[in-house]
């Protein structure tokens, strides 16, 4: 099922949320932060909430007055064929109206919600109540080849005509469709590529299994093999399930460039299976071809087969940065990756942080220290095919996983690693975060530096400290402190003395978009150990950086662009 958020805006619709969530294993509840507590994710403001969530495409199932949704969501709409279910239902579970996303499953998951509530649902769209099913959202594997055809189609439907089916699909069989073998509309179920035709609609199962296995040098592209053989067999690339290969041709470029042209998975077997016994695997093989240095052999199952529950799929390592500590600031593309991967591995406490968008993934939590393990147990997940999301704080290239996994890939060479797709995602660091609390301290050259000295030396720490503050950066201290580590930080604060004037002003930003945040300036002569913590990020400014102080307003620090 779709990924469904259940939204709620007061403490009392909290209780029928969690009742119609029974039906909905995968929905996650999102209420008030100031109304609502027992929720799994807190936001302060309902309207950007609802229209982040309309545009990543999640269902939307608000308690709350329809008028409230519709308003929010009014600015986004544009296209019925691109929106995502939304359903109001009353805060005490009297009604349930589906407003939008008719063609994305909305009045079945409204029939659904109103079921575990014991009420009708509230259905509008008039070719749903007559035959019981939605022609234009066809379910999970089959694809309505011609949408543009269906509005005059159910029209005439719901006018009267009579139709046959051709194909069988049990969906269709269960609805209630007026069918006549005399029909002069029709509905097709076909793998085959067939010419749509207004009183055709035609869907697509997706039946279609491709085994191909690399059998010697390349001499064509495997794109234009296989493009030849569905043409000669009349089959449509809509149909296709996925794409299956054995072992050892998991790395071929061309296998891989295959599945993402018709962006279809890609799964392999153990062993050195011939296409011939992969393709077996699903059924009869149809078509066996060796062209080009590639072996093709093609079976159609007799239902819509899900690819993902056969074989394994390639591994994915995502590295992710949650930033700081606050949900806001946590990226889109960070919370899609969190809520695809199987696993997430990472310390503890950034894998608390993020908690709330956990949806049945199995976490992995290590110590702080242990980074290199850390990156080869994620590496050794993926490489099995799980997709594998590593948390860090902050940005993950900054002080963080995203180092120590290439540092695993590159000192191990593992030949298993070589087909995890890697991919990094950015976040805000602790030093972005942080400078923007009090301004634009980094409005100028600055350099990051950490006072660890468990990676690298004290003596490459001096030096750095030395030609920063010669050079005049703005420095941002990461790891300023920890309870093993209590001295670096005022050897630093010396070492700056010796370039930099006293009355330079210092940031201590501690916890930052966390509970507890607090942000402190202070001249680097008053700057004491004690002032930091290992939560502390510290912003020492530079001899231009400035603060402002304006009738009414707080005091801005910054570091002017020109010299
Ligand atoms: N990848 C992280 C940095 C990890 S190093 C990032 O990009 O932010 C850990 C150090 O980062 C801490 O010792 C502290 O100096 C700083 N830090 C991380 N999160 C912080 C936060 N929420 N508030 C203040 N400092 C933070």
């Amino acid at each position: 099922m779709a990924k469904v958020a259940v939204v709620v805006l007061s403490q009392d619709s909290v209780v029928t949320a969690r009742r119609l969530m029974t039906a909905l294993p995968e929905a996650v509840l999102y209420g008030s932060a100031q109304r609502t507590t027992g929720v799994d994710i807190s936001f302060d403001n309902f309207k950007a909430t609802v229209q982040e969530l309309f545009s990543q495409d999640i269902a939307i199932v608000g308690l709350c007055a329809a008028g409230i949704l519709i308003r929010s969501i009014a600015p986004l709409l544009q296209d019925k064929l691109h929106e995502p279910a939304v359903i109001a239902v009353a805060s005490d579970g009297s009604a349930v109206v589906p407003l939008l996303g008719g063609l994305h499953g909305a009045n079945d998951l409204a029939r659904v919600i109103a079921m575990v509530l014991a009420v009708s649902p509230a259905i509008t769209t008039t070719g749903d109540i007559r035959f019981q099913t939605t022609l234009l959202a066809p379910p999970n594997g089959y694809k309505l080849a011609n949408p543009q055809h269906g509005k005059q189609f159910i029209s005439d439907l719901i006018a009267g005509k009579k139709l046959r089916l051709l194909g069988s699909a049990a969906w269709l069989e269960s609805a209630q469709l007026p069918i006549d073998v005399q029909g002069r509309l029709s509905i097709q179920v076909t793998e085959k590529s067939v010419l749509p035709a207004a009183d055709c609609l035609v869907y697509h199962p997706t039946t279609i299994v491709i085994a191909i296995c690399r059998t010697a040098e390349n001499t064509e592209s495997i794109a234009v093999v296989l493009s030849e053989i569905l043409t000669s067999q009349q089959l449509s690339t809509v149909s296709i399930a996925g794409i299956i290969t054995n072992e050892d041709c998991v790395g071929d470029e061309g296998i891989r460039s295959i599945a993402q042209d018709y962006q279809v998975p890609l799964r392999f077997f153990p062993g050195q299976q011939s296409v011939t016994e992969l393709a077996s695997l699903i059924a009869e093989p149809l078509v066996h071809e060796n062209h080009g240095g590639y072996a093709v052999a093609i079976s159609i199952a007799s239902q819509p087969i899900d690819i993902k529950t056969i074989g394994q799929g390639l591994g994915k390592l995502s590295i992710i940065g949650t930033g700081p500590g606050s949900a806001e600031w946590l990226s889109p593309q960070v919370k899609t990756v969190l809520q695809e991967a199987t696993d997430w591995v990472g310390y503890s406490t950034y894998l608390n942080l993020a908690e709330p968008w956990r949806q049945g993934q199995v976490r992995h939590d290590s110590d702080n220290r242990v980074e290199l393990d850390r990156a080869r147990l994620a590496l050794n997940l993926a490489a099995a095919g799980r997709a594998v999301v590593v948390v860090s704080s902050g940005d993950p290239g900054i002080y963080a996983m995203a180092a120590a996994v290439l540092e695993a890939v590159d000192c191990d060479r593992n030949p298993l690693w070589q087909q995890v797709e890697i991919q990094i995602c950015p976040g805000i660091s602790a030093m972005q975060a942080a400078a923007s609390l009090v301004g634009a301290p980094l409005g100028h050259d600055f350099c990051a530096i950490s006072l660890s000295d468990i990676l690298k030396p004290w003596s490459a720490i001096e030096q750095r400290l030395t030609s920063a503050a010669q050079g005049d950066f703005v420095i941002a201290f990461y790891n300023p402190i920890s309870s093993q580590r209590t001295w670096q930080l005022e050897q630093a604060k010396e070492l700056l003395l010796q370039w930099r004037k006293p009355d330079t002003p210092v940031v201590l930003a501690r916890n930052v978009g966390r509970p507890g945040q607090s942000v402190i300036i202070k001249t680097l002569g008053d700057l004491a150990s004690t002032d930091a913590d290992m939560r502390t990020m510290i912003l020492v400014g530079s001899s231009k950086t400035r603060l402002i102080q304006q009738p009414h307003q707080k005091v801005w620090l910054y570091t002017p662009r020109h010299y």
